[in-house]
């Protein structure tokens, strides 16, 4: 069995942002050779996602208002976390219903997607260096 690890970084320049990654996975997915198994793609922040949608400019507008309603940014005094000095309390929240990770299969050396599925990232605090983490198994 082959083994694959690699971290990609982004540096989002809006506190929020969804970002197509799909590629740079795919060549993860080239580069380990693997042509079966599994890849396994995770935030390795606690307030950014990895999810899989469709790449639709409507949809990421609509999460982000959809996501603004549950957890506000504003008030930041709203959030006992922020008590701590941080601002970044709806962030957690917002990445705890997006998730952390997904998991997709390999199959003939390509990701095994269905229809219109893309691989996103989600920025709930961006502005700074932040991973995310690519791990591939097979053969
Ligand atoms: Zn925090």
């Amino acid at each position: 069995m082959k083994n694959y690890r690699k971290e990609l970084w982004f540096n989002a320049p809006e506190r929020r942002a969804f970002i197509n990654i799909t590629h740079q996975v795919e060549e993860c997915l080239y580069e380990s050779g693997i042509i079966e198994g599994f890849a396994l793609v995770n935030a390795m922040h606690i307030t950014a996602s990895v999810f899989i949608n469709d790449d639709e400019r409507g949809l990421h507008q609509d999460y982000d208002d959809w996501l603004e309603e549950l957890a506000p940014h504003e008030p930041i005094s709203h959030y006992r976390h922020n008590r701590t000095g941080e601002d970044n309390g709806d962030a957690h929240l917002k990445r705890q219903i997006m998730g952390r990770e997904v998991v997709v299969a390999i199959t003939n050396g390509q990701l095994d997607f269905g229809p219109w599925e893309q691989i996103f990232y989600g920025e709930f605090d961006g502005r700074r260096r932040k991973r995310v983490l690519v791990k591939i198994i097979g053969e």
